[in-house]
């Protein structure tokens, strides 16, 4: 039980990854709870892009592309974020964003399930699967059909090519099974899909253990990455060799220094390339995936259960006016609370240091990653929100004003 401060800080004493904090540059007097949405910064990420930078960038200039491994640097960092879901290391890696290879790979479904026209995706998903995959529809005349997480696997039959869904919900943090819900697309003759967002360096994720065919996922939230860092596709081996997908830009020919005329795929993973990457964000890339070297995912999920746990517990004890918005288990490594003026809320916690975001429409949004939150952090942030809502500090006008980012 943690009833004290003196019983959280007991608890990170006896943390098995409490040494993973000091991979981070933290600033002083924040408690940050949006690692969620953009993760800290690693401590050896401006050394590393710098590197890249000046000597690599500077001194290398073109040589770099062979002599610093730049061409290979998308592959090779896919490779490290393989085993963090649970993937072999050629089936995953790095490309364009999560959008676009939302696109890339439910359109490589599509010409995997020939004949088959619709695409099942849950109702309330994040909006740029919904959105990426209505372009592809309107692109190709296929049905998508965004039904409740109840009716998904009723909703599949023999017109459907995919099943796409987000493993983690971001507003609620609920999280769908997995090997269930694959198995239930396999069954109906289709391919499953998934968005690794809100699961990718916050759960033990196991792409292959659940047979899942295609996913894709952010490299700036629980990845570290940086601000707009790139994404990572995984396509299951089986799949490689029929796998078409159509933005076929010159990266992803078989040999693009031929300069054929000619598109013909590269082998495997190389293919999901479109165009040149960009090797000072995948450097950044690197060095956030590098935060969890020797970690081990299955421990990291237990303990941003239990820090998530500890921070409705202490909610539930402290803060009338608030409700949880997430389920009690089977939930990633976020909390989501509901609050009428949850935006008003946020910015006055943010003015007192504890950073976490909002989603409409009324959702308080925490996030716990596993190797920098404390549960001191915990008590901390919650004492903080009790004294905003007990003393109403959110209704001061200055927090009414919108943030251009929430
Ligand atoms: C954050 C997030 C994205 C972001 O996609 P970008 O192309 O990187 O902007 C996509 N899907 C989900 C589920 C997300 O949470």
């Amino acid at each position: 039980m943690t009833q004290t401060r003196a019983d959280a800080l007991a608890r990170d004493a006896d943390d098995p990854l409490g040494f993973a904090r000091a991979r981070f540059a933290l600033p002083e007097g924040v408690i940050y709870l949006d690692g969620n949405s953009l993760g800290c910064l690693p401590r050896r990420t401006a050394a590393r892009v710098a590197d890249t930078v000046t000597r690599e960038w500077g001194e290398g200039l073109v040589r770099s592309w062979s002599e610093a491994g730049w061409i290979e640097a998308p592959a090779k960092v896919g490779a490290r974020i393989a085993r963090l879901v649970g993937a072999h290391a050629d089936e995953v890696i790095v490309a364009d964003s999560t959008s676009i290879n939302v696109f890339k790979l439910a359109a490589a479904a599509l010409a995997l399930r020939p004949g088959r026209r619709t695409i099942v995706t849950e109702a309330g998903n994040f909006p740029t699967d919904l959105y990426m995959l209505e372009g592809l529809a309107r692109l190709t005349g296929i049905e998508v059909r965004a039904v409740a997480a109840a009716d998904l696997a009723a909703a599949l039959d023999d017109d459907t090519a995919l099943l796409w869904l987000t493993h983690v919900h971001y507003r609620t943090g609920a999280v769908h099974d997995m090997a269930e819900l694959t198995a239930a697309a396999h069954a109906a003759g289709a391919l499953a899909g998934w968005d690794l967002s809100h699961s990718t360096g916050a759960l033990a994720v196991d792409l292959n253990g659940a047979d899942a065919d295609l996913a894709t996922g952010c490299g700036y939230k629980y990845l570290n990455g940086g601000p707009g860092a790139p994404a990572y596709a995984f396509v299951a081996a089986r799949h490689h060799d029929a796998l078409d997908q159509p933005l076929t830009g010159w990266m992803g020919h078989v040999s693009p220094f031929d300069f054929a005329e000619a598109y013909a795929p590269g082998k495997g993973m190389a293919r999901l390339l479109c165009g040149t990457p960009g090797i000072i964000g995948l450097a950044a890339l690197a060095s956030g995936v590098a935060t969890f070297d020797g970690i081990d995912m299955g421990v990291a999920q237990a303990k941003s259960c239990a820090l998530g746990d500890l921070f409705l517990d202490l909610v539930a004890a402290t803060c009338p006016g608030v409700a949880p918005a997430c389920p009690a288990t089977m939930r990633g490594a976020q909390v989501s609370l509901a609050h009428p003026h949850a935006e008003a809320v946020m910015q006055a916690l943010i003015a007192r240091g504890v950073i976490g975001d909002v989603r409409p429409p009324d959702v308080l949004r925490f996030g716990f990653p596993a190797l920098y939150t404390r549960f001191v952090d915990v008590w901390d942030a919650v004492a903080v929100l009790a004294d905003v809502l007990a003393r109403e500090a959110w209704r001061d006008p200055r927090y009414a004003v919108r943030r251009a980012v929430i």
